[in-house]
């Protein structure tokens, strides 16, 4: 095989679920990928340690009150600390940095996305909220700037790989496959009194809290759909959501002559990742292999949305279009922030959403800053949704 070019990486968010699987994939190809920027919010602790590990040449920590303390710590080393958004965004214009890796969680992914984009940088995003934001800006800016994005959440990562040497044979449908999460089943009486801990009880991933309660909810399903039709192109009606518990089939494309590609592997999120930083290549791994005398069963269920409620709004959105992605996004962030605090109980996230859907301005043709706006006023809404009726006490 060909020597494969090395690549220096900038990994943005790099102390949560998915940053940490990348520097792992980062630990096992030492030869090929080195790390050049590592940026976190919060977490100085695990930051610092990272940075001391794989020796990058600049770090960032989103709050600027920790500034002090991880340059302290990382001075012997002679690793540059800034602080705050605004040198996160400066930073990505550094010639030294191949390609980024966006896995920040929720709307601050966006301008950092779109930053890299005009930068020029190829990106590998799992970062799904910012395609649910404003999927059609983000895209539409990359084909200008000819940036490639590759997927890194696992459903699109699948569809891209099936998608692989057809990419002139135009595609029927998509499905995406859904474990279902750890409500399962559930009916809207037992969904009422189930707890955050249930809730973050993944069955098959283990993943950052905000996504696991996305997956709880079926949102996380919702805004992959949306998340499809923008790195995809595809029309809603061509996007379809099947339940696999068994979370081994991780998607499928079906084309015009009714032939379905599927991929398939153990639920390891280094697998999508691996694969987002060395397309077109394929890397050694030695992640544990899938073994079919291991389950013996492939099951299938329609999605029930009439009791997961979020799933159905996410088709709403996107049949809508404007800014309402972005609206029911930014419901979603406050209203999972506030069931995590157990400020409200699971079935309200669906009722701060929903309330947020008709309280919101919309707007048809949303430029960057509307949707900055946006976020800003559905977040304000739907914290004083909470605040006023969505208290425990009253549910
Ligand atoms: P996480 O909460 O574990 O990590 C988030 C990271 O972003 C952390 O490093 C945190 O410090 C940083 N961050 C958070 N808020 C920030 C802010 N305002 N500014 C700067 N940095 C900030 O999240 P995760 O589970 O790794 O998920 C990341 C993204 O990947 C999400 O969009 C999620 O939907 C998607 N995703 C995750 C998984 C998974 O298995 N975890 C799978 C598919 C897709
Ligand atoms: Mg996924």
């Amino acid at each position: 095989m060909e020597k494969i070019q090395t690549k220096r990486l900038a990994i943005l968010g790099s102390t949560g679920s998915i940053g940490s699987q990348a520097l792992d994939v980062v630990r096992q190809h030492a030869d090929i990928f080195s790390i050049e920027v590592l940026t976190a919010f919060n977490n100085s602790k695990l930051l610092i340690e990272q940075a001391i590990e794989f020796n990058p040449n600049v770090v960032v920590i989103g709050s600027p009150a920790l500034h002090d303390k991880v340059a302290a710590e990382l001075e012997p080393y002679n690793i540059k600390v800034y602080s705050g958004e605004k040198s996160l965004l400066q930073v990505l214009e550094m010639e030294t940095i191949d390609m980024v890796l966006v896995a920040l969680v929720g709307f601050a992914g966006l301008k950092p996305t779109l930053k890299a984009i005009e930068s020029g940088k190829p990106l590998a995003i799992a970062n799904k909220e910012t395609f649910v934001v404003a999927g059609e800006l983000v895209t539409r800016l990359a084909r200008e700037k000819a940036v490639n994005i590759y997927p890194v959440d696992s459903e699109h990562s699948a569809i891209f790989q099936c998608l692989a040497g057809e990419f002139h044979n135009p595609v029927e449908k998509i499905y995406l496959t859904a474990s279902g999460g750890p409500f399962r089943g559930a009916n809207r009486d037992f969904l009422s009194r189930v707890t955050k801990e249930d809730a973050l009880r993944h069955p098959n991933w283990s993943m950052g809290c905000k996504v696991s309660i996305d997956s709880a909810t079926l949102m996380n399903k919702g805004l992959e759909v949306i998340e499809a039709r923008w790195l995809f192109g595809l029309k809603p009606q061509q996007i379809e959501v099947v339940v696999h518990p068994q979370s081994i089939i991780h998607s499928l494309v079906q084309f015009e002559d009714g032939s379905i590609k599927a991929q398939l592997g153990l639920p390891d999120m280094r697998l999508p990742i691996q694969y987002a930083l060395s397309y077109p290549n394929r890397l050694k791994s030695s992640m544990p292999r899938f073994d079919f005398l291991n389950y013996p069963e492939f099951t299938f269920e329609k999605p029930d949305r009439e009791t997961f409620r979020c799933l159905d709004f996410a088709y709403t959105a996107l049949e809508k279009g404007g800014n309402m992605p972005c609206i029911i996004n930014a419901a979603n962030e406050v209203a999972v922030g506030a069931f995590l605090k157990d400020k409200i109980k699971f079935l309200a996230i669906a009722d701060v959403i929903e309330s947020c859907m008709n309280k919101a301005s919309f707007i048809h043709h949303p430029v960057l800053d509307d949707y900055i706006n946006s976020d800003l006023q559905v977040r304000e809404i739907a914290r004083s949704l909470i605040g006023q009726r969505f208290t425990p006490a009253q549910n």
